[in-house]
């Protein structure tokens, strides 16, 4: 159970409690702002709730979250809080400065609990839209900044988002992890989608194309397979490097990609590397996706940094002194998506302690992201070892065949760690973790880079894993 969930079964208790208009008047925009073994702390949009539910309500709200968690949570508070996505479950989303003066409640609070509920949940409205793949509205032009670094595959995709099957087709995108593929890939579809709601958009990841390749040459239903792939008016493919040495659905996917070609179809891929970079892919799959337009992104400079900091910072509704954005943007030079980790964690902290964010108290926040601090010289045993304790697999498990899911997952943690903290090659990270293709170390980094944005229990595992490699 996620915040969300666990959110709306608390509620779903409060209401049977109160009248309609009470429990509308006071639980209207609540939700869980953090939760951890024994606290909890609930966002509300003002002081006056904030004085009510902490008189009337605090105990039973207690007493429900315990009911529904396994009961340790002994402390709750409250803060005001305004967030504007209330769907996205990470525990750092907008903070709006704590009103001191009591707000009176407005008239228009008495809008009806089912709406109160499909305000929370605006993504499964999103998801039926748009079909079993479905595009995050998240990811737009708006919110994507501009430098030098990528300003060709802006263009460009903007081009294609205004005229599909043009000019530009395919387009590919390629660079390194966390510069903003995905996001423009996104913005592509959720543009077109704005446009003409009509449009049959496709986005999906090269892994899941494949897997859905395989289950339907299994069970049989290929018509379904090609129907679903083949008739579409925008296909979206994601880390397409993933398809290198996969000779069948290279031919599968050749068959697809002339298809809707043909049919002046647009078709948008990203990449880590270029088509000829990538490691047994088809020559004529190679000449296909060069026919089209190339765009790389690379790392953000350090305006652009701050840039991206600043829009971040407006999104989550927060703010902090443009000094520790500088500080910030000239520590974390990696990516984009480390330096929204780094913003994430300097607001998480200053929340938790209710203190204005200054550069005493974020740079020890952001040692661990300094390069220098890729400190003591860990090797790839003493990884292994320390997440085999962590754990408590044994090091044979963890390096050997079985796939079971509680071995698989910290493997991949593993791999995760050796990549980002030590920079190892994909192919040595394979070969640490007893000869594995290079293939499925960057498929563990992906996978786990991309459960790190939503999973608490994930980041915390991460971070503990850290501090022990780093304290031994
Ligand atoms: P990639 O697919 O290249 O690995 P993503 O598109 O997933 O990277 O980007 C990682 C994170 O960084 C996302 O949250 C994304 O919104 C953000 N991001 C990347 N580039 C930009 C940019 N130019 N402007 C704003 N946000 C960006
Ligand atoms: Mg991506």
């Amino acid at each position: 159970m996620n915040t969300i969930e666990l959110w709306q079964a608390v509620l779903g208790e409060l209401e049977l409690s109160l009248s309609k208009a009470n429990f509308t008047t006071w639980f209207k925009n609540t939700f869980i702002s953090e939760i951890n073994e024994h606290s909890l702390t609930v966002g509300v949009p003002n002081m006056f709730t904030l004085t009510w539910l902490e008189k009337k309500h605090a105990r039973e709200i207690i007493k429900s979250v315990q009911e529904h968690t396994g009961g340790n949570i002994k402390h709750i508070s409250f803060r005001v809080e305004t967030r504007q996505i209330p769907a996205q479950a990470v525990p750092v989303a907008g903070k709006q400065e704590v009103v001191s003066h009591i707000q009176p409640v407005s008239e228009q609070q008495t809008q009806t609990v089912r709406d109160f509920f499909s305000e929370q949940a605006p993504s499964e409205v999103q998801e039926n839209r748009t079909g079993e793949f479905s595009l995050n509205g998240k990811y737009n032009f708006e919110t994507f900044i501009v430098g030098k670094q990528n300003e060709l595959a802006h263009a460009a995709a903007q081009a294609v988002a205004n005229q599909p099957g043009g000019v530009y087709n395919p387009l590919y995108i390629y660079g390194g992890v966390g510069l903003g593929k995905t996001h423009l890939l996104q913005a592509i579809g959720n543009e077109l989608l704005r446009k003409n709601p009509n449009l049959r958009i496709l986005y999906i990841t090269c892994e899941r194309f494949t897997n859905d390749y395989v289950t339907a040459l299994r069970t049989g239903k290929m018509t379904d397979f090609k129907n679903r792939y083949r008739m579409v008016d925008i296909l979206l493919v994601d880390d397409i490097q993933f398809i290198g040495g996969k000779e069948s659905t290279q031919e599968e996917f050749f068959h697809t990609f002339n298809q809707l070609f043909q049919n002046n179809k647009q078709l948008v891929i990203s990449s880590d590397r270029p088509p000829k970079a990538i490691p047994s892919l088809e020559a004529r799959l190679v000449s296909r996706f060069e026919q089209g337009m190339l765009a790389d992104v690379g790392s953000p400079d350090f305006e652009t940094r701050v840039a991206i900091l600043e829009s971040k910072c407006r999104e989550k509704l927060y703010q902090i002194e443009h000094d520790i954005l500088n500080h910030i943007a000239s520590v974390v030079q990696t990516n984009v998506r480390e330096l929204e980790g780094a913003l994430n964690k300097v607001i998480a902290f200053h929340q938790f302690k209710n203190v204005r964010p200054s550069l005493e108290t974020v740079k020890p926040i952001l040692t661990s992201f300094q390069p220098s601090s890729i400190k003591k010289n860990v090797t790839p045993k003493q990884l292994i070892h320390t997440v085999s304790l962590y754990f408590d697999i044994r090091i044979e498990d963890l390096l050997g065949k079985s796939r079971e899911k509680k071995l698989a997952f910290p493997r991949q943690i593993i791999m995760y760690l050796m990549r980002e903290e030590m920079k190892s090659s994909y192919p040595s990270i394979g070969n640490e973790l007893g000869g594995r293709d290079h293939t499925t170390a960057m498929h563990a980094y992906d996978k786990i880079s991309e459960c790190l944005t939503e999973d608490e229990k994930l980041q915390q595992d991460i971070e503990m894993i850290k501090q022990r490699l780093y304290t031994m």
